[in-house]
């Protein structure tokens, strides 16, 4: 982390790139320089110790005295990090009211972009409270509990394909994977073409969504909405609903639920199909027992184990 020759350093020509001080974090009062991207910060040690193990556990070892200065402060170079990433966890660190910008309105695509960097940078250097807070600003719009789904769709969410397709990679690369499987599932209705020329998405990943999208459908037929997709009546039933059972589904309206299968969405408008007591509590109980299995099976639909292996992958 410190001292490294840094491929960035340098110009093409092999002139070292100038650093530049920070215009907003550059305390005259910092104890310490971290350089990132050849731009300095001249920050707290205590405060950055405070919040990073893995900054404090840098500094609890004494510090040999040929350190490397910068203005009259140890210098520390970061490798690999964002210039703007390391620059939203200042604006965290420095400013209380920071997580206050964002507003139950907040639309996707800005959220994510709040949170990103902020996530990549607590990950890598342990700062656990933060890291935690970007994960429950994100969890709040990608559950991991089916109580969870249910509540992202009462509040009828907005989900842009372009911002989910870009939390898969985010939630990998940062170890967030209970996120994963309700973003998978929203991604099984992009359409396929956009899927295939999706530019985020690793082919692997564009496998899973499509491969994901004929499971769901079958689910779907066979687990959660049996009652409209392929009806037969409750052996217990007392009127003949297989004779009456509304044919209101045309092909179009099957084509378009195979084209974007949601086993999930709660049926509720059980009166309109005019069911004997029998069928419809069949069928009730039947509903909602497939969305509690749909749910346990979603994780292995898109080959991320199970739920339990994600709570540990994450919480490791
Ligand atoms: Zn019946």
């Amino acid at each position: 982390m410190d001292g490294q020759p840094s491929s960035s350093k340098t110009r093409p020509g092999g002139t070292e790139i100038p650093i530049v001080r920070h215009p907003e974090f550059y305390f005259p009062d910092g104890s310490i320089v971290m350089i990132v991207e050849r731009t300095a910060f001249r920050v707290h040690q205590s405060i950055l110790a405070r919040h990073s193990e893995v900054f404090a556990a840098l500094w609890d070892v004494p510090q040999p005295r040929n350190t490397d200065l910068y203005d009259g402060c140890p210098k520390v170079e970061l490798q690999g990090d964002s210039l703007n990433d390391f620059m939203d966890v200042m604006r965290v660190l420095y400013d209380v009211f920071y997580f206050d910008k964002i507003k139950p309105e907040t639309n996707l695509s800005a959220l994510i972009k709040f949170i990103s960097g902020i996530l990549r940078i607590s990950t890598k250097y342990s700062m656990n409270q933060l890291r935690n807070k970007c994960i429950s600003v994100i969890q709040d719009k990608f559950p991991s509990t089916l109580k969870g789904c249910d509540d992202v769709l009462s509040r009828g969410i907005q989900y842009v394909p372009s911002e989910i397709v870009r939390i898969i990679p985010l939630a990998r690369e940062t170890i967030v994977p209970k996120v994963l499987p309700w973003a998978f599932y929203l991604c099984t209705h992009i359409p396929v073409d956009e899927i295939m020329a999706n530019n985020v998405l690793e082919w692997r990943d564009k496998a899973l969504c499509l491969a994901g999208k004929e499971h769901l459908w079958e689910m779907q037929k066979t687990l959660t909405h049996t009652f409209l997709l392929d009806f037969k009546q409750s052996p217990t039933c007392t009127t003949g609903c297989q004779m009456r059972v509304p044919r209101n589904l045309k092909l179009n309206d099957i084509e378009s639920i195979r084209d974007s299968p949601h086993p999930l969405q709660e049926y509720t408008d059980w009166k309109s199909l005019m069911l004997c007591v029998k069928c419809q509590q069949a069928f009730e109980a039947q509903h909602k027992d497939g969305r509690e299995k749909v749910w346990q099976m979603l994780p292995s639909i898109f080959h991320l184990g199970t739920w339990d292996d994600i709570c540990k992958d994450q919480s490791a």
